[in-house]
């Protein structure tokens, strides 16, 4: 066995998270070409380019995306607009993907469907403001169910680019991303066809877990996207 070394400094990367499901999976409501390209060449790309970024700055590279985002005058000005695009996009992404699982839809239980109804009156009318939220986004952006720091209840965000409402203590629930290599190949310019149909694919397990166990407060916020960043002793 050779020997390991215990108190070497690791430069560690951000990695693209594996998909918790197939490319196809998500048939007919978000064809496998798009998951392909999306998860592997575009999510990848910011995963790569973060990376580049943050090549000549080993004492940032066990930051977590967010703490990146959260962070951004304790970055050189150099990386700061490529910090903020590209740990924005890995972050957004790592959590769009697990918004989404095969065979799920349906409605949320619990404490999450009690907030819901508390916030917007039922789930009908929370899928009608989001689908409003997506439909008014002008260019790239996201549409975001989150908690609000402010009072702990469910909002309504919209966000341009690759920002997300976490930056502003705003903890996200649920997701969808309205960039348009999202959904192009099979719902080219019915931006509408793509957010009705998206309910169907819906990870409300996930949402409610996020829901019950994320608390602004708490570290878990910044490792609970399966990607904690832990510096090396
Ligand atoms: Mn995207």
């Amino acid at each position: 066995m050779t020997a390991r070394k215990i108190h070497t400094k690791v430069a560690m990367k951000h990695e693209l998270p594996d998909l918790p499901y197939d490319y196809a999976a998500l048939e007919p409501h978000i064809d496998a070409r798009t998951m392909a390209l999306h998860h592997g060449r575009h999510h990848a790309g910011y995963v790569a380019r973060l990376n580049a970024a943050l090549e000549p700055f080993p004492e940032l590279q066990h930051r977590s995306a967010l703490w990146l985002l959260l962070n951004p005058n304790k970055l050189p000005g150099s990386i700061r607009t490529a910090v903020r695009n590209n740990a924005g996009g890995h972050f957004n992404h790592s959590l769009f993907w697990r918004a989404m699982a095969p065979a799920a839809g349906g409605a949320p239980e619990g404490a999450l469907a009690e907030a819901i109804a508390r916030a917007f009156g039922d789930l009908g009318q929370l899928k009608a403001r989001f689908a409003e939220a997506g439909a008014r986004l002008f260019g790239c952006g996201w549409v975001w169910l989150a908690r609000a720091q402010q009072d702990g209840e469910l909002r309504l965000y919209s966000t341009a680019e690759h920002e997300t409402p976490a930056t502003q203590g705003n903890y996200p629930i649920l997701v969808n991303d309205i960039w348009e290599h999202a959904y192009y190949l099979k719902h080219e310019n019915r931006r509408d066809d793509y957010l009705a149909g998206w309910w169907a694919v819906v990870n409300w397990v996930e949402a409610a877990y996020r829901f019950e166990h994320g608390d602004p407060a708490e570290r878990r916020w910044v490792t609970d996207l399966g990607y904690p960043r832990v510096a090396a002793a």
